[in-house]
């Protein structure tokens, strides 16, 4: 006979919990994406509940503009240095991997710091591609305060920060039928709960989570729990990591650095203040205003349907690229590439 543990325990709870009519509940996050797929943890939801998966993957959401920007900057010789899942993914017309098989000078980079350094010791002109969301961004602001101090005139951002509240505004105001979020535990440990407010006044509840079995299960348990009862609070069920009031002294650095800018999404579109770019006090480190970029937006490319994933409209197998022409092997679509793509985590874990 199986042995009964917490976990199996909790697992059983949630998988007989009732929720009367069903419900859709987002994982808003990349890593709950790839940790609930792994775990298996869509095969423990109740009767009538559908976990679909948000914006919450930077690669995805970036437009191909910004990879044709970045593109258009390597054929103008400069270093561009990235983390390296953004190398695979495919612009309009070209990607960074293949430009340096072609002699771009492409470097995957662990962090904006390496990127400052492989500038210091070059003296060539480098351009970290500053991608990703409130965990990622304050690095980058330290790292745009150090260029500064050091005097460091050869190195520069092309940014493409993005914000979670707005984007999650915007899924709530489209009427989406969402019953509810799991919210990312990385982002929370910037912005807090106290970031979530308008979702409880939009009648939505939200629970903060971690990403370990146990932690997901309960969230889900507690969201359904709140769902059925009509309750529409936020539940930080992360307290090992997140404080309530988040990390003011990250949210600093970024504001001292950054501001809050009208941004595209891919899938959502334009969203206002969802974004950050340089301050005017920065400006020269602002890759755009440094180099003429000729970069245009060529047709979207055809059958990915990478967007209506990302607003948790349809599943990867709706696709009908799925796993056929599109797979992780070869991508077609950044929710592919990326290893926290919702249709790579759909092909790897099944
Ligand atoms: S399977 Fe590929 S082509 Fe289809 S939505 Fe996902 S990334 Fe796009």
């Amino acid at each position: 006979m199986a042995k009964t543990t917490p976990l199996t325990r909790m697992a059983e709870r949630l998988l007989h919990l009732p929720v009367p009519g069903g419900a859709k509940i987002m994982e808003v996050c990349g890593s709950h994406t790839v940790a609930i797929r792994r775990f298996g943890v869509q095969r423990l939801l109740p009767a009538g509940v559908k976990l679909v998966s948000g914006p919450g993957c930077p690669v995805c959401v970036t437009p191909d503009l910004f990879i044709d920007e970045a593109v258009a900057l390597a054929r103008q010789g400069v270093i561009v240095a990235s983390f390296g899942d953004m190398l695979r993914v495919p612009g309009s017309r070209s990607s960074l991997e293949r430009e340096r098989a072609a002699g771009g000078d492409i470097r995957a980079v662990y962090s904006p710091l390496d990127a400052l350094r492989l500038a210091e010791d070059s003296g060539r002109e480098t351009v970290f591609l500053a991608v990703g969301f409130e965990t990622t961004a304050p690095a980058i602001a330290v790292a745009a305060l150090l260029a500064v101090e050091k005097k460091l005139a050869n190195f520069s951002l092309l940014t493409s920060l993005r914000l979670v509240p707005p984007a999650l505004k915007a899924l709530v105001s489209e009427s989406s039928g969402l019953a509810g979020f799991l919210l990312p535990g990385h982002v929370s440990a910037i912005i807090g709960r106290q970031a979530y407010g308008f979702l409880a006044a939009s009648r939505l509840p939200g629970v903060i989570a971690g990403f370990h079995a146990e932690d997901i299960i309960s969230s889900l348990g507690l969201l359904l729990e709140m769902h059925n009862k009509g309750i529409y609070e936020i539940v930080n069920n992360y307290r090992r990591v997140v404080r309530d009031e988040g990390n003011e002294r990250s949210r600093s650095v970024l504001a001292e650095v950054f501001t809050p800018s009208d941004a595209e999404w891919r899938g959502l579109g334009s969203i206002p203040a969802s974004g950050l770019v340089l301050r005017p006090a920065f400006a020269a480190l602002d890759a755009r205003q440094r180099f003429t970029i000729h970069a245009d937006s060529a047709p979207r490319r055809k059958g990915c349907r990478c967007g209506d994933v990302l607003r948790g409209l349809i599943d990867p197998p709706a696709c009908p690229l799925f796993n056929r022409s599109c797979r992780p092997d070869h991508p077609v679509g950044p929710c592919m590439v990326s290893s926290e793509g919702s249709c790579s985590a759909w092909v790897t874990y099944g």
